[in-house]
């Protein structure tokens, strides 16, 4: 107890010793609201702000007309405190656009507004300049007996939030507040001190142990300086062993070494030597082996060669009869296609020869003009005929046909229509044919037919039928109707005629017959 009551005095005496040094300021005397600016400056560094975490910059108002604490506030700006700013501004009404304030002063008159003022402002310090309403008051800032006194409301700050630090009740709490806090501080101490006792018994303890563990040490100390003295000695003697045993080692291992590199060398030589010998075997054996194979070879070659003789023999028999069959075959071929051309220019000349011979018959045995067999080839025919007739005792007759005044038609119309007129007659004739009777031209404007199997009515008939078709038709020439007649000299062939001309006779003296009985008639011998 009495160790605070002397810290509350010491508290004090500091602060009037402060305040005397801020008054006592050589170049600058300092006033009232100076110190009221002070005071306020300080209760805010005691202070914790419920908000105090969004706040960076503390603003703070005083409400009423108080220039002098404006001044003295505006001198104070340049402090900070947590790290923040200050700003003072002086108002006579409370305006709601003001509401982000942090501290307000308000003068003896502006007290009514402090209600106004904590509606619109939960986390605001109210600090009134003199007595203010108690309701309402945290920080009151009084001058009494030109004393500036400064009076904490506790219980309105806790409420709102505020946190006030120890020093700060020391100076400026009620007898109350400080009860309480001395309270705290004495349950605290209590436990403290139960602490610290229990912490003191623990260390007696340790000391205690420390001692015994120190002693402990030392003992283990001397003994460790013994054993490491003899451990010196043991390790010097160990060094020199170390050393001896590592010349010795060297020169054994150097020894080993060459008696190695020696026993390498000879195995290595004695490798060598069996290896050469293995390799002179194994040539020997290649040498042995080449030579059987070369005389394998040699006589392979000989049988190849013998067979390579006989082939070669062989080759030139089969070149040569090549050659030979290759000659045949090209003369074969040559003669195929000679013989071929041959035989095409043979059937072409055949052909053309049979063309010719067909035209040569044709000309020796036809009458270019009037196309009917010429004499020479009716005559020929008719003596067939006439064999045969005669051989199988059949009957025929023999026409001579001549044509009347022909000479005047040559002379009238000239010697084409005479042509004309005898190629007429001679169509009339071959169509009035049977297929195997035989008309020829064997004169000037003279024909004959032999008529097979014809007694002498039939071939009479066929006369009178030829002389009136005629004497009936006409040849037209170059617009010229020119008429025509023709006599028939007939004769029956006869079972002694003795030949084809004998007939022709007979038949030309019935013809003769016809001309002189008034021509254009048919006569029978
Ligand atoms: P006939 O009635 O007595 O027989 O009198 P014809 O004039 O017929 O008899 P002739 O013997 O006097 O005259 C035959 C004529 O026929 C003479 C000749 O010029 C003519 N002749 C003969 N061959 C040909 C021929 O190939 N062409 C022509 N156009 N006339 C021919
Ligand atoms: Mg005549
Ligand atoms: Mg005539």
């Amino acid at each position: 107890m009495i160790f605070f009551k002397r810290l509350k005095y010491t508290a004090i005496a500091f602060f009037i010793i402060l305040s005397f040094r801020l008054v006592a300021e050589p170049t600058r005397v300092l006033t009232f609201d100076d110190g009221k600016a002070h005071y306020i400056i300080e209760v805010i560094k005691h202070i914790t702000w419920p908000n105090e975490g969004q706040i960076s910059h503390f603003n703070i108002i005083i409400l009423g007309n108080n220039r002098g604490l404006l001044k003295a506030l505006n001198n104070k700006t340049s402090t900070l405190i947590r790290g923040k700013g200050i700003s003072v501004v002086q108002l006579e009404k409370f305006n709601k656009a003001d509401a982000k304030v942090d501290v307000v002063i308000v003068s003896r008159n502006k007290s009514a507004l402090i209600p106004e003022v904590i509606e619109n402002n939960k986390n605001v310090l109210i600090i009134n300049d003199g007595p203010a309403d108690k309701e309402y008051l945290m920080v009151g800032l009084s001058i009494v007996r030109k004393n500036i006194k400064l009076a904490l409301n506790r219980e309105n700050l806790i409420k709102q939030g505020f946190k006030i630090s120890n020093v700060m009740l020391d100076f400026a709490g009620t007898k109350a507040d400080l009860r309480e806090q001395l309270k705290d501080r004495e349950s605290t101490l209590h436990k403290t001190r139960n602490e610290v006792e229990i912490k003191e018994k623990q260390l007696n303890e340790l000391n205690t142990s420390l001692t015994k563990n120190k002693e402990k040490l030392q003992t283990i100390q001397s003994n460790l300086i013994k054993q490491s003295k003899l451990l010196d000695n043991a390790q010097t003697q160990l060094l020199s062993l170390k050393s001896n045993k590592a010349a010795v080692i060297l020169e054994l291992t150097s020894k080993k070494n060459s008696l190695l590199t020696q026993q390498k060398l000879l195995t290595e030589k004695a490798q060598e030597h069996k290896q050469q010998q293995n390799k002179l075997k194994q040539l020997n054996i290649n040498i042995k082996q080449a030579e059987n194979k070369l005389a394998k070879q040699v006589t392979e070659l000989e049988q190849q060669n013998n067979v390579i003789a006989l082939k070669e023999q062989k080759i030139t028999v089969q070149r040569t009869l090549l050659y030979i069959t290759a000659t045949l075959a090209l003369v074969i071929l040559v003669l195929t296609f000679v013989v071929l051309r041959v035989n095409r220019i043979r059937k072409q000349a055949n052909k053309e020869l049979a063309h010719l011979n067909k035209q040569l018959y044709e000309l020796a045995t036809t009458d270019d003009m009037t196309k009917l067999f010429n004499r020479r080839h009716f005559l020929e025919l008719a003596q067939r005929a006439l064999n045969q007739v005669q051989r199988t005792k059949d009957l025929g007759a023999v026409l001579m046909l001549d044509i009347d005044h022909f000479k005047k038609i040559n002379d009238t119309h000239g010697h084409a229509a005479g042509d004309l007129a005898l190629i007429d007659i001679a169509n009339i004739l071959k169509d009035n044919l049977r297929n195997y009777d035989i008309v020829g031209r064997i004169g000037g404007e003279e024909f004959a037919m032999f008529l097979p199997n014809s007694d002498i009515e039939t071939a009479t008939q066929i006369a009178e039928r030829i002389r009136e078709k005629i004497a009936n038709s006409s040849t037209s020439f170059q617009q010229i109707s020119i008429k025509l007649t023709i006599s028939i000299g007939l004769t029956a062939i006869l079972e002694n005629d003795d030949g084809i001309d004998s007939i022709i006779n007979r038949a030309d003296k019935a013809l003769y017959q016809a001309k002189n009985s008034g021509r254009n008639k048919v006569s029978l011998v």
